[in-house]
């Protein structure tokens, strides 16, 4: 088996990422499988090559140990193109034009919009566009982004689409809960769920262990290793850590960084011990 830790370096660790990372990194260790470290780092707005040096020193301060050399994915755009291209050449993907404020505008003016797990869904304004409307766009240049038309997604599958999550069983793929993701962002030339599903392909990843926040986006994953011909890996979404009032960690709150508690004297053995691992991962 293989599993990996994929951070974004858009900030400092906390002790969810820890978590998340011993966790993936005990169970390569307890089956002797491989541990993977990927830094996931294709919006160069918000990600530093610092913040990913600060994500090394934190994970082998944990005692976590990975192979290299490590993939960062601002590295292998060409891959994440190849793909794109592959959909598109089953007519899976169309280009979007629209811009945040004409979401919003079609939204309102339709009055309703189905929710997904990331807000209002794409009202589908740039699917039923005319072919020469498109065309037209296309030839003045205009900035877009590519979307996944989910319904042709949804019919070449076909029924019976299932991923399994080693804490909540069995799922029926229900990729409709994002409805028609962007694929390709017109800013950076791919996007999360792409570049995350075609890695994990290429980088033969069986366990994928992550957090809950990113449950419902695994439907979507599904249906594009199956678009794509990918393997299907086992899931393993934990529970997100909470402070002491009962909200979710983030890396903007200085106090719970990794860092933070090293250089306040924080011994990582005690943090382990504090996550529920032992010192030497062998359970
Ligand atoms: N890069 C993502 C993040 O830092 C996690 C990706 C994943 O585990 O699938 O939130």
């Amino acid at each position: 088996m293989t599993s990996r830790f994929a951070p974004s370096p858009t900030g400092q660790l906390h002790k969810g990422h820890a978590f998340s990372a011993l966790t993936a990194f005990a169970l390569a260790r307890r089956s002797g499988g491989r541990f993977l470290l990927r830094i996931e780092d294709i919006d160069p707005t918000r990600c530093t090559r610092e913040n990913a040096e600060q994500i090394f020193e934190d994970l082998a301060w944990l005692g976590i140990e990975w192979e290299t050399p490590v993939r960062f994915q601002s590295e292998h755009r060409a891959d994440f193109a190849a793909a794109a291209d592959r959909l598109a050449a089953r007519g899976l993907l169309y280009p979007c034009f629209c811009t945040r404020s004409d979401i919003q505008r079609e939204i309102e003016r339709a009055g309703h919009a189905p929710h997904g797990s990331e807000g209002p869904l794409y009202p589908g304004t740039c699917r039923r566009l005319s072919g020469d409307e498109r065309a037209a766009r296309l030839a003045a240049g205009t900035p877009h982004a590519l979307r996944l038309d989910l319904e042709k997604a949804l019919s070449l599958a076909g029924p019976g689409l299932t991923w399994t999550d080693t804490h909540q069983g069995v799922q029926p793929a229900r990729p409709g809960l994002l409805g028609d993701a962007v694929l390709v962002r017109k800013d950076i030339g791919t996007s999360y769920h792409l570049a995350v599903v075609v890695d994990d392909g290429l980088q033969g990843i069986t366990d994928i262990v992550r957090g809950v926040d990113l449950f419902e986006a695994t439907h979507l994953h599904r249906l594009l290793q199956e678009m794509l011909g990918l393997p299907v890996p086992l899931y393993h979404h934990h529970g997100l850590l909470t402070d002491a009032s009962g909200n979710r960690l983030a890396k903007r709150d200085r106090a719970v960084t990794l860092k933070s508690l090293r250089e306040s004297g924080v011994r990582a053995r005690d943090l382990k011990k504090e996550l529920g691992f032992p010192e030497d991962f062998a359970v």
